[in-house]
């Protein structure tokens, strides 16, 4: 059989969960499948023969026209609080086959996006354009090379249908390989339902699959709780870092994980202003880029909600300790961000003032609306003129405060340099470099322009001549920048 040539090892241990979460959906062939976006790397590390799989028999696989060896179809159940209100919700335009068990042992679910409709789908017609497909393909491989944790995108297939949006669009399907689809509304959903059985037993797979280290130990599921605080932590300093900005930061999108997962209408920022909201559905800026740390700790609020009937047979005792975890959030996050602010101005060591020269250099920035990536890409590689801050009188005072700072550690400047270039990134994928390569593949089917993104995007941390072609910030005709909750 064609499927297992390609190297398809799946589990499904998901599937052998109670059924309240999920639902077997028969698949919704599409007429025409067109391979247009294959991620050979991913292909490899999964174990996976990239060549069968862009045979037509591999592609049917992808386009979800047949369901690959050892695979089933399922759509996952979960809730959520979507802009702060809660909703059942499930897939309703994705199916899981299964668990890929890589040639390493690592086991990663293989999610179709755009499949079809399932039992979740309430009005939805189950599709995805093209656009946000490539979108996500684009911006998630890119959060990857930035070394954020985040889902990964296997493949973008062309159904050669098209779907009725506000105009009609051409429709297609994205592989999504994720370490699970776990998410805080699937805690959600089950707490929900209030069946603390199921509850138990959907606890002990996160646990067994995403932290073994604790899954032996009396209290894990308070451990599990400090878990996902912490990596939630680590994930959200990394986003504010970067400036990258989720824009839908419902419960549903937040993974028990840690990686980052749903990518919409995110963005990353151009000139820096904690204000930054690119989403047109955001108009209250809601998850605009200074609320991710608020909004992350709030969502683990509800996640930990969930999880009050295993914490104690006391509930009330139960709850003071859910709140003890949470209110660690603020200070792990906040040493996860400032130790990455450290990292990205070149200091080695800590001195208790780093905190004030941080914050002042981002007034500064906001204050002469200066480019995030680049403030920092200019102080990295010494040349400050594409910084923006050049011709105030604050700029000089800060840089040689940091200057002398820097001279206060043992490092060289070599050392300095080595640190802060593998902490800013030379690239990000700039929104009008990402809009030019969709428009390109969506208009002219020339996948060129995203090609080329993709590979400079690769390695971002490279400061190669290549990447100077998407240095430059947009022109101001350019802003505001608005993305849409596309679907
Ligand atoms: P999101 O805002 O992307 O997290 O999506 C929220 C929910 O809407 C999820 O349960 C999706 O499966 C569902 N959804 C989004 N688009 C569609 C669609 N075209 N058809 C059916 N369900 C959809
Ligand atoms: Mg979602
Ligand atoms: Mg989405």
């Amino acid at each position: 059989k064609q499927t297992a040539k390609a190297g398809w090892n799946l589990e499904q241990s998901y599937a052998n969960l109670p059924q309240t979460l999920f639902s077997i959906i028969k698949p919704n062939p599409v007429s025409s499948p067109e391979l247009l976006f294959f991620n050979d790397a991913l292909a490899e590390t999964l174990g996976l023969d990239g060549q069968e799989l862009q045979t037509d028999e591999g592609i049917a696989v992808l386009a979800g026209n047949e369901i690959p060896e050892g695979g089933t179809a399922l759509a996952q159940a979960y809730a959520g609080h979507q802009f702060g209100y809660f909703t059942m919700l499930g897939d309703g335009r994705a199916l899981l086959y299964g668990e890929q068990i890589t040639p390493r042992g690592e086991r990663f679910d293989i999610q179709l996006k755009g499949s079809g409709r399932t039992p979740y789908s309430r009005g939805g017609d189950g599709r995805a354009a093209l656009g946000p497909m490539l979108r996500e393909y684009l911006i998630s491989e890119a959060m990857h090379a930035l070394g954020i944790p985040t889902t990964r995108s296997l493949a973008v297939v062309a159904t050669g249908e098209s779907i009725r949006r506000e105009t009609a669009k051409p429709g297609a399907i994205l592989t999504r390989v994720a370490s699970s689809h776990l998410r805080v509304g699937t805690f959600q959903y089950m707490a929900g339902l209030r069946n603390v059985e199921e509850l138990r037993i959907l606890a002990e797979y996160a646990i067994e699959r995403h932290y073994p280290e604790i899954a032996d130990s009396p209290d894990r599921y308070l451990q599990f709780l400090r878990k996902v605080i912490e990596q939630q932590a680590e994930l959200i300093a990394k986003w504010q870092l970067v400036g990258f900005i989720h824009g839908v930061m419902n419960t549903d999108n937040m993974a028990i994980s840690g990686e980052t997962i749903d990518y919409g209408p995110c963005a990353f920022m151009d000139s820096y202003d904690p204000k930054t909201v690119f989403s047109s559905i955001d108009a209250q800026g809601r998850y605009a880029y200074r609320n991710q740390p608020l909004v992350a700790g709030w969502n683990l609020a509800r996640f930990a909600e969930t999880l009050v009937p295993l914490l104690d047979e006391d509930q009330e005792q139960a709850i003071k300790m859910a709140e003890a975890e949470l209110a660690a959030f603020n200070s792990l996050y906040d040493s996860q961000w400032l130790t990455g602010m450290r990292a990205k101005l070149g200091l080695y060591n800590e001195e208790p003032e780093d905190k004030a020269l941080v914050e002042e250099l981002l007034e500064l920035m906001q204050k002469r609306q200066a480019d995030y990536t680049n403030t920092f890409r200019a102080l990295t590689i010494g040349d400050l003129n594409g910084s923006g801050l050049l011709g105030t009188d604050e700029f000089p005072e800060w840089h040689e405060r940091w200057q002398t700072r820097l001279g206060r550690q043992h490092e060289t400047k070599d050392d300095v340099q080595e640190l802060m270039r593998l902490s800013n990134p030379s690239i990000i994928p700039r929104n009008h470099h990402v809009e030019a390569a969709l428009a390109a593949a969506e208009f002219q089917k020339d996948y060129s322009v995203m090609e080329q993104l993709l590979e400079a995007l690769s390695n971002p941390y490279a400061y190669s001549p290549e990447q100077e072609a998407y240095v430059e910030p947009p022109a101001p005709s350019n802003r505001p920048y608005q993305t849409y909750c596309g679907t």
